[in-house]
């Protein structure tokens, strides 16, 4: 009879309940912050305020996507993509 290590630890799984259950209080609209937060009256809740970065790792890949566009479907739908730090 061979004996084996669980694949999950207690801690793993402690770890994966914990992430589900902040999961679960963000707001769905992707914003990242908690629904309790995002939904509370306006008068008694968090203000927020929203400003603009740039991602410019996604607007390396974005550059690269147009200047490789294709009229080929199949080729552009199996191109696979990546983005590397490639220095500071
Ligand atoms: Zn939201």
């Amino acid at each position: 009879m061979t004996t084996r290590e669980p694949e999950w630890t207690e801690q793993d799984r402690a770890e994966v309940l914990a992430l589900a259950l902040y999961r679960r209080e963000l707001c769905p609209c992707g914003c990242g912050h908690r629904y309790a937060d995002t939904t509370s009256p306006e008068a008694t809740g968090p203000r927020f305020a929203a400003e603009r970065v740039v991602c410019r790792a996604r607007l390396a890949l974005m550059e690269a996507q147009q200047a490789a566009e294709t009229s080929d479907p199949a080729i552009a739908g199996s191109r696979l993509w990546l983005v590397r730090m490639v220095g500071r």
